[in-house]
């Protein structure tokens, strides 16, 4: 199955349009990409975190949160994009491959970045709270796994990280109506979901 027959997939972009933005660098360029993908989510009241697979410069998938809409705990951008790239390349093998993400990867994907055996990670916003690329653990360099990967953090980092703040400022003065509304003391820790 191709990934646009996928109803919960989205379309690949012209390639030349995520190529010629005129950024200064392939990996600035991919990132825009990733962060348009984020405002996508964003719209939809999803946490907005893009992903992008790239191999040989161009985008074989691409994906954002869709945790909400599938009802899915584990549809976060980089993890739906990673499926997404082994149905168009007939491979779950995405060695010749980079994932780029607008945030640092969770323990959850972070373990399937392994196991896909992608070869580069580039991602944008650091993740204090969840990030388990370096943030809380180094999953993708840990020597003791059979696969280590190329990380590059921190691309665009100040545009990935804005949008999720955001999206959860805009969100809170209707989670603290709803507290009050039921006079419980805050449960702010928590309902703030997992930026990922
Ligand atoms: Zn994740």
């Amino acid at each position: 199955m191709r990934p646009q027959d996928d109803e919960t997939c989205l379309p690949i972009p012209d390639q030349a349009d995520a190529l010629a933005s005129g950024e200064s660098s392939p990996d600035e360029a991919m990132m825009r990409r990733a962060l348009e993908l984020a405002r996508a989510a964003k719209d939809l009241g999803e946490v907005p975190v893009g992903a992008l697979v790239v191999r040989a410069g161009q985008i074989i998938a691409q994906a954002h949160n869709l945790r909400e809409t599938l009802r899915d705990p584990t549809a976060h951008a980089e993890r739906l994009a990673l499926t997404w790239a082994g149905r168009a390349l007939g491979t779950w093998r995405l060695d010749d491959c980079v994932l780029y993400v607008t945030l640092e990867p969770c323990a959850m994907c972070a373990g399937a970045i392994v196991l896909s055996r992608i070869r580069r990670l580039v991602y944008g916003a650091t993740d204090p709270k969840a990030g388990a690329c370096r943030s809380l653990y180094r999953l993708v360099s840990d020597p003791r796994l059979n696969h280590r990967v190329e990380v590059t953090a921190g691309v665009l980092a100040g545009e990935c990280g804005e949008i999720l703040t955001e999206f959860f400022q805009e969100r809170r003065p209707f989670r603290k109506l709803g507290v009050s509304r039921k006079a419980q003391p805050s449960t702010d820790k928590l309902d703030a979901p997992s930026p990922s």
